[in-house]
């Protein structure tokens, strides 16, 4: 696989937040990283990393800056994104809790910082379809998942509400991937933005 994604270049998210740690284990994977701050930093792209941090926050650059326009266009010609966490807020077509804008490109419902206290903040594991053994991850503040539209696949599960979907090029994981050893999720991320960039590149029309 490593060989494979070698030449792929995926763009982070580099407003606040965990960007660096996010960076690093797709490196480790052998993907090209670059921070992303402006429309212009995603040209070249295969994939876009939303990372953790303040939705809040984040949705106000990306709108100032011209960035939440271009993401929905990167996303409608297949590129593949990934939102962890608060990135996973600004995927949602519905955000509650306080009710808040966003992209709207993923179809469900998330109610921020609603684990309550146990977990608001902790380490767990839960069932994954990506492997065997169950996946680790780690929660702070992180949303629930409410509701998850027909066509969005749960991959990963914790107390019993998705914690990792996916909707075509579309990934959201309401929990930390990239603060753990297990690259399980990363490298199922740079598989779906090979297969999409590849299948741009001979032409075959994105359904999203
Ligand atoms: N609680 C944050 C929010 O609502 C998300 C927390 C995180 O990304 N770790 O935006």
């Amino acid at each position: 696989m490593v060989v494979e994604v070698v030449a792929l270049k995926i763009g982070i998210l580099a407003v606040q937040g965990d960007f660096e740690a996010h960076a690093a284990m797709l490196q480790q994977l052998g993907a090209q990283t670059t921070e992303v701050r402006t429309p212009a930093d995603l040209e070249g792209c295969a994939g876009l990393i939303l990372p953790g941090g303040e939705s809040t926050t984040q949705l106000k650059f990306l709108k100032e800056e011209g960035l939440a326009d271009k993401i929905v266009k990167f996303a409608e010609r297949g590129g593949a994104i990934f939102g962890t966490c608060a990135g996973a807020i600004l995927l949602a077509k519905d955000v509650q809790h306080p009710k808040q804008d966003s992209l709207k490109l993923m179809d469900m419902t998330v109610i921020r910082n609603a684990y309550g206290r146990q977990i608001a903040s902790d380490v767990v594991s839960g069932p994954t379809s990506l492997k065997k053994e169950p996946l680790e991850m780690v929660f702070i503040r992180g949303p629930v998942i409410e509701r998850a539209g027909p066509d969005v696949k749960v991959l990963a599960e914790y107390a019993g509400k998705p914690a990792l979907v996916q909707r075509e090029n579309l990934m959201a994981a309401t929990f930390h991937p990239e603060l753990t050893d297990d690259t399980t999720v990363h490298e199922y991320f740079l598989s779906l933005a090979n297969s999409r960039a590849k299948q741009r590149a001979n032409g075959v029309k994105s359904s999203k």
